[in-house]
């Protein structure tokens, strides 16, 4: 397997801040592993992945990609890497038909016409939007945007997708069809890194980690962050399953049904 995601003893401090918003925080991440990224809203979730992409520049630390450390010169190659798919479907969006947005990404890296018809059918074929090629992309629902939002990062052969709380802005119907497509890659081998306040989402990865005070807070199972009393006493809790747990999630913005508490015994 070994590690596609390294992240070691960062620190970051956005300049206009009083404090490091990281400080010393390491990640690693095995190839083809799903990760779950759930903390606060300002705990540094989106800053984390965007360094990781190389669009932020740490005060300390280091990153590997693939063995690849981020540094300016590498950007493009860490670029190729990596996928981003969004919280807003209808930022994405370029072109009058699913085809021509599935194709922007590729509209710089000199492929052949040919190349690049050959992979936007196989990308929309792996997130089942092959008939809707012709489609206006505006008309389509939330989840049919978010999916037509993953083919045009399919297109560009990506090891790692990073979803930046791509199901936030869906109905229950189109997270639940995401979070479906997220399994289904996941099956496939990319990795996948997930930021998301939704428990069902954070609860198919292989992994969750909480972001919190600068740190990881907590990396484990989603069974052991959501279930176990060991975890919940790490995250500060002393008495499990209980209104705490409700509120330490809902602190760490992970919004927990009601239904899923009493389900699981909570
Ligand atoms: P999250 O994704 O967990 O909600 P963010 O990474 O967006 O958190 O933000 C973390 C913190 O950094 C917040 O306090 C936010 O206000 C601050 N922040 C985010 N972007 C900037 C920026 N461009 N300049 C200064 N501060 C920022």
């Amino acid at each position: 397997m070994g590690k596609i995601i390294e992240v070691k003893d960062l620190t970051f401090h956005y300049p206009d801040q009083k404090e490091p918003l990281f400080d010393q925080l390491s990640l690693s991440i095995e190839r083809g592993q799903w990760v779950a990224i759930i903390g606060h809203n300002g705990s540094g979730k989106s800053t984390l992945v965007r360094i990781i992409d190389g669009l932020l520049a740490p005060q300390a630390g280091t990153i590997f990609v693939d063995g690849m450390p981020v540094t300016p010169e590498n950007i493009w190659q860490i670029r190729e890497k990596i996928g981003m798919v969004f919280q807003n479907p209808d930022n994405q969006f370029v072109s009058a038909d699913v085809e021509g947005d599935v194709a922007f990404g590729m509209e710089n890296l000199g492929l052949d016409r040919d190349v690049m018809k050959y992979r936007v059918d196989q990308a929309l074929r792996k997130v089942n939007m092959e008939d809707f090629k012709g489609h206006d992309p505006s008309r389509l629902s939330g989840g049919q945007k978010q999916r037509v939002a993953i083919a045009g990062v399919l297109t560009l052969r990506p090891d790692v997708i990073i979803f930046d709380e791509a199901t936030s802005m869906l109905d229950p119907e189109g997270r639940q069809d995401i979070i479906k497509l997220m399994t289904k890659l996941h099956k496939k081998g990319y990795t996948l890194i997930s930021i998301t306040h939704n428990i069902d989402e954070a609860a198919m990865a292989d992994r969750v980690c909480v972001i919190d005070d600068g740190k990881i807070a907590a990396d484990s199972s989603p069974a052991e962050i959501f279930a176990q009393e060991k975890e919940l006493i790490a995250m500060g809790l002393d008495v499990p399953y209980s209104e705490r747990l409700k509120d330490e999630l809902l602190h760490n913005g992970i919004e927990v049904p009601h239904e899923y508490l009493t389900e699981k015994g909570m």
